[in-house]
Parts: C-alpha cells; sequence; structure tokens
C-alpha cells in the first residue's frame, strides 16, 4: 500500500519538474559553450589493471528529487556549508578552483531521461563493431553512481540531447572532446561527445580504451572537472578504466547541490 507521504509527494515532484523544465528550456541566445578535452595515457591504462569497484544500487527515488528540488532555494552561505560537509572524498574543491567557484549540471531527469544517439563510425579504419556499447555503457555507468540523471539511447539523431560521434584521430594529442553548453542559470542543455580511433601517433584504441574515454567525457558532460588524483577517470591523462570512489562521490554531491556561483 502507498504510504500517504508517498501520495502527498506526487503532485508536488511534478509541479517542481514541470517548473524546472520551463525554466531551463534551451533559449539559443543564453547559451554559454563549453569544450572540454582528454587523452589516454594508454601504458599507465595498460599497467593499472586496477579492480573494479562494487556498484551498490543507488537510483534516485522520487523523495530523492523532491529533495534536489528543496535546496535549489539554498542561500550561499548554506550551499557553502552543504560542501564542506560532503567534500569529504570528493574533488569538488579542484573543480571549484577550476570554474571560478561556479558548478554546473544537468537537471534531474529520471521521468524523461536524456536522449543520447551514438554514430556509426564503420566508415573509420580499425572501427570495431563493439564501440557504441561500450560508450552506452560509459553512460549508464555513470547514472548507477546514483545521480538523478538517466540515459535512454536513441536511433534517431535529430531527437537526441546529446550526440557522439567518431573520428579516426584529433590534430592535437587528445583521445575525445566534449561540447556542452548551459544557459544563465548554469543548467546544462545540450552536448556532444566525440571520440576518437587513433591517439595522435596512430596507436589503435580498444574497446575498453574507447570505454575508459567515453566515461571521462560524460563525467565532463555531466559537469565534472579535472582531478590531478591520477586515480580518478577525471583525471587529464586518463590511465584507469573505471569509475573511482571519489569520481562516484563527486558526481553525487554535485548532483546534491542546486548549480550555479557559490560566492
Ligand atoms: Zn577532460
Amino acid at each position: 500500500m502507498r504510504s500517504p507521504l508517498y501520495i502527498l509527494l506526487i503532485p508536488a515532484i511534478l509541479l517542481a519538474a514541470r517548473e524546472a523544465s520551463r525554466r531551463t528550456g534551451a533559449r539559443g541566445q543564453d547559451r554559454i559553450a563549453i569544450s572540454q578535452h582528454a587523452t589516454l595515457d594508454a601504458a599507465a591504462a595498460r599497467r593499472a589493471n586496477a579492480p573494479r569497484s562494487p556498484v551498490t544500487n543507488t537510483r534516485p527515488t522520487s523523495l530523492d528529487i523532491a529533495v534536489e528540488r528543496a535546496i535549489e532555494s539554498l542561500d550561499a552561505d548554506e550551499l557553502r556549508a552543504r560542501i564542506r560537509r560532503g567534500e569529504r572524498g570528493t574533488y569538488i574543491g579542484e573543480i571549484l578552483l577550476a570554474r571560478d567557484s561556479a558548478l554546473t549540471r544537468w537537471p534531474e531527469r529520471v521521468e524523461k531521461p536524456l536522449r543520447v544517439w551514438v554514430a556509426d563510425g564503420s566508415n573509420l579504419p580499425d572501427w570495431r563493431p563493439e564501440f557504441p556499447s561500450r560508450v552506452r555503457e560509459a553512460f549508464t555507468e555513470w547514472s548507477l553512481a546514483g545521480i538523478p540523471v538517466l540515459f535512454t539511447f536513441v536511433v534517431d539523431s535529430s531527437d537526441a540531447d546529446i550526440h557522439v560521434t567518431w573520428q579516426d584521430q584529433f590534430d592535437q594529442p587528445i583521445s575525445g572532446k566534449t561540447h556542452w553548453s548551459r544557459d544563465r542559470r548554469w543548467w546544462i542543455v545540450g552536448g556532444s561527445i566525440v571520440l576518437a580511433l587513433h591517439h595522435n601517433e596512430r596507436e589503435v584504441l580498444d574497446g575498453p580504451s574507447i570505454r575508459a574515454i567515453a566515461l571521462h567525457e560524460v563525467g565532463h558532460l555531466l559537469g565534472l572537472d579535472h582531478t590531478a588524483d591520477t586515480s580518478n577517470i577525471m583525471t587529464s591523462r586518463v590511465r584507469v578504466r573505471d569509475l573511482s570512489d571519489a569520481d562516484r562521490a563527486t558526481i553525487k554531491l554535485l548532483y546534491s547541490l542546486p548549480p550555479g556561483s557559490i560566492r
């Protein structure tokens, strides 16, 4: 039987979600575009052979979403206190330094998951049919960290919020590139990822490397920035193959906070 609390929460959540989507709708000229990228430290990644951290089922509940809405009204002091309480085991401090004390993220997308389109790269040399599923795994892995953002994979690119495309290699020594845009309220409103099939010195990327770079780029797409600690997927030269506890803790903390400046 449903509890009275549950029944009371549903209309509030639906109203809050409608209000949020009204406020966060993409408004052409309000968009601010950001590009980020990373390279794979292939040799280090091979050496690391890191054991996979256990993934706990921490999918957000309706109650989480209601709580998320409630914190949108926090003032800067409350926000800073909340970050201080939650920052242990995260690299949120490095992100705030890199971003001039501002946080960006997607609004809650549980009822309406973000639509991801992954291109076919079979016209490129050294393409492997497993690559699109490696990319889908990367998106799903971040959702499983327990953030109120889910993904669905679509076949029609015109219908997608996020586009993932491929290229042979980059001119710079990078393996992936992410471009996202946000509105004036610091909500992310759209993004795209380009992944290379070769390092710029022509070394071929295999499935686990593609997955690692995709994990890193999806981290950017969700609002994360780099950390100096190379045991995390969000270090600028990616050495590991999976999310670390700090990657998961940081994304969870980010998605427990409203976006914007904390000054
Ligand atoms: Zn990066």
